[in-house]
């Protein structure tokens, strides 16, 4: 397996005036193409620091960090732009859609920067929906599409550019358990496709979908370890004899 990610004693401190918040503290950790990792820890733990780091939207204060080989601690913003829209794709929480905007423009629009238009925008947007299980859906607006839809169509928006790294802070936070195990399910298939997943959970549950579990405490990683991933089978899950304890979201989206 080849490494992706290597970041060696990542530091970021806040200062509050006069106090300091270590977000991370001495952080290191290594991961390689195609692995599919869950981070998990209490809320401050430095979860959403880590991966606005790994992610290039922030630098550390301290530390080293190399992605895909180029050494991006150094990098100027500009410079740091252009690694992040090669290299990674980004997932949330909300899924941050157009709201009046088809599945085929929402996913079409990272590739707008990178200087693609038309049909050949157009060409890629659909071979991304169909990635993700939405070729039926191309002309929906989110409005017309469920919750876990529009999770997919935001993941086909991540897709689009063909990165390497796909990080995702807290994806199914809004999603009820089957949708939830649809995304897992897809991220697994992502994986196998060498693409490498990085995801926050607060969910033990939907972290055993992933090859390996980090711990965060303090800004520190308390534990790190592969495992065996759970399969996630959406259509398992209703006539499973043990039924996956997931908790439904009360405020999920339509
Ligand atoms: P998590 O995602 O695990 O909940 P965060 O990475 O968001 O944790 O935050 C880690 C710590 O850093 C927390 O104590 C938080 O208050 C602090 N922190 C995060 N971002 C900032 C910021 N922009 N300015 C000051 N403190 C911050
Ligand atoms: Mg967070």
């Amino acid at each position: 397996m080849t490494t992706l990610i290597k970041a060696t004693d990542l530091m970021k401190v806040y200062t509050m005036g006069d106090s300091q918040v270590r977000a991370l503290d001495g952080v290191s950790v290594e991961i390689g193409s195609g692995e599919f990792v869950a981070i998990m820890g209490a809320s401050g733990s430095g979860k959403s620091t880590l991966m606005n780091v790994l992610g290039c939207l922030d630098r550390p204060t301290a530390g080293s960090y190399a992605l895909a080989s180029h050494e991006v601690s150094r990098l100027n913003r500009k410079m740091l732009a252009s690694v992040r829209n090669k290299l990674i794709g980004f997932v949330f929480q909300s899924f941050n859609l157009l709201p009046r905007t088809t599945a085929v423009d929402n996913v079409s629009l990272p590739l707008l920067y990178a200087g693609v238009y038309g049909r050949e925008a157009e060409r890629r947007a659909v071979a991304a929906l169909e990635t993700v299980g939405l070729g039926k859906r191309l002309d929906h607006k989110p409005s017309e599409l469920s919750g876990g839809q529009q999770q997919r169509v935001a993941i086909a928006r991540a897709l689009i550019t063909e990165p390497r790294l796909i990080l995702a802070d807290e994806p199914t936070g809004n999603l009820d358990s089957r949708t939830t195990l649809e995304i897992m399910a897809l991220f697994q298939s992502l994986g196998a496709r060498g693409i490498t997943i990085v995801f926050v959970t607060h969910e033990p549950e939907i972290a055993q979908f992933a090859s390996r579990l980090i711990v965060m405490r303090d800004g520190k990683v308390i534990a790190d370890k592969k495992q065996t991933p759970a399969v996630a089978d959406p259509d398992a899950d209703a006539h499973a004899a043990a039924p996956l304890k997931l908790v439904a979201s009360a405020g999920g989206a339509a």
